[in-house]
């Protein structure tokens, strides 16, 4: 059954002249995990506060639960079911006392003790404030009072919360934590919303909803939405997210630089290695010396892998003072293409056998074993005048 669902709903401010939000129609289901997306002033605040009804719509139509939030009777419910979390953590403490400000809501649905305090446990270790429990309020860092601000929503068992950019004024740090925790809260089953605008951090949810202007324009997959396709970045089709300027996640843009299809939510090694192994097939450079739109989609798209290295080793083995009883094996069973036109790093620890590679590709050494192919020629070759 779909948690929350809005119906051409429109939202205008009292004495505003333009539409907050207008003709908005969605639905947000049980375990959905959903970032919200827009330029500031887009709407995305005032939609999150339908969601609870926080704001009721001035027309369509928000059901919460199937219920509409409007009446005073379900209104509590709708409260109940979704909880929002804001931007600034010190607006939604309550209390003085940690453990105090988490018992706040339950308190007021008239819970037993027990139940209270079960839940306030429960709350305050899902978002590891356990040992702060007796902390006064004010003596927490704002990580901290984020943390406290969800620990009060969680406690009310909720089946939903919505974040409204809430990480945006916490560290690096806590703000890893919180997403982690989304996440996390998100695998055990609870609806997540995350208004952000940072699109690494809405590439995390598995749907999009992106707003303009008060109006929603997209709504669906974050790989639609940001748009993995080479072939329709070089012919300059905008994606979704660029076309309501949007920078595509950082691994999107780092996938388009060299060349490769983008993966949304691929990890940093992972993208290197598919990159790595594309600039080694020269494609890149052949795609980057097209001069014509078209030439370059093409280039990109069917370059054929160049198998013609400028130096190759073969199995090489090397070692000093080969045969005596000080013999250092220097290189074993080295097997490597360097590809023409290409800048090449031999990155290792010292003694690890960079420089003895490099004096076998000019044959100031012969390998011990195997073979080294410099500039197309066999080094080992005795008619070889290099
Ligand atoms: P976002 O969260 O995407 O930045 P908002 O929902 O805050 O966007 O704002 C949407 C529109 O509503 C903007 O034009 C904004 O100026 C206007 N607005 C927001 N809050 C109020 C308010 N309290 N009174 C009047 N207008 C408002
Ligand atoms: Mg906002």
């Amino acid at each position: 059954m779909s948690l929350i669902e809005l119906i051409s709903a429109g939202y205008i401010y009292p004495e505003a002249s333009m539409a907050a939000l207008s003709d908005i129609s969605l639905e947000i289901r049980e375990g959905e995990y959903v970032a919200i997306v827009g330029n500031n002033g887009s709407g995305k605040s005032t939609l999150v506060r339908l969601f609870n009804g926080l704001r009721l719509p001035s027309s369509g139509t928000v059901r919460v639960d199937g219920m509409d939030p409007g009446l005073r009777v379900n209104l509590f419910h709708a409260r109940q079911r979704v909880a929002l979390v804001f931007q600034s953590p010190v607006d939604q403490i309550v209390s003085t006392c940690v453990e105090e400000d988490v018992a706040f809501g339950p308190s007021n649905l008239g819970l037993p003790r027990e139940e209270i305090e079960r839940r306030v446990d429960r709350a305050l270790a899902t978002v590891g404030l356990g040992a702060e429990r007796s902390r006064p309020t004010r003596s927490l860092s704002g990580g901290q009072q984020q943390k406290l601000a969800i620990a009060g929503s969680l406690a009310m068992e909720p089946e939903c919360i919505v974040f409204d950019e809430a990480t945006s004024m916490l560290d690096p740090g806590s703000k890893d934590v919180l997403l982690g925790l989304m996440d996390a809260l998100s695998a055990d089953g609870m609806a997540i919303v995350h208004v952000t605008h940072d699109m690494d951090d809405a590439a995390r949810a598995s749907r999009i909803i992106a707003l303009d202007n008060g109006r929603l324009v997209f709504d669906g997959k974050p790989g639609e939405f940001f748009g993995g396709s080479v072939a329709a970045s070089l012919a300059g089709t905008a994606s979704p997210a660029e076309a309501i300027g949007l920078k595509p996640p950082k691994a999107v843009q780092a996938a388009r630089i060299f060349g490769i299809e983008a993966r949304i939510g691929e990890g940093p090694r992972s993208l290197a290695e598919r990159a790595a192994a594309v600039l080694l097939d020269g494609k890149v450079q052949r795609a980057e010396s097209a001069t014509s739109a078209q030439a370059k989609a093409q280039a990109w798209e069917s370059v054929s892998v160049s198998d013609d290295p400028a130096f190759s080793y073969e199995d090489v083995s090397f070692s000093y003072l080969h045969g005596t009883a000080n013999e250092v094996k220097a290189l074993s069973d080295l097997s490597l293409k360097l590809p023409a036109g290409r800048r090449v790093a031999f990155v290792g620890a010292t003694g690890s056998g960079k420089s003895t590679a490099l004096q076998l590709l000019d044959a100031l050494l012969a390998p011990s074993s195997g073979r080294v192919i410099s500039l197309g020629k066999d080094t080992s070759d005795p008619s070889l005048d290099l």
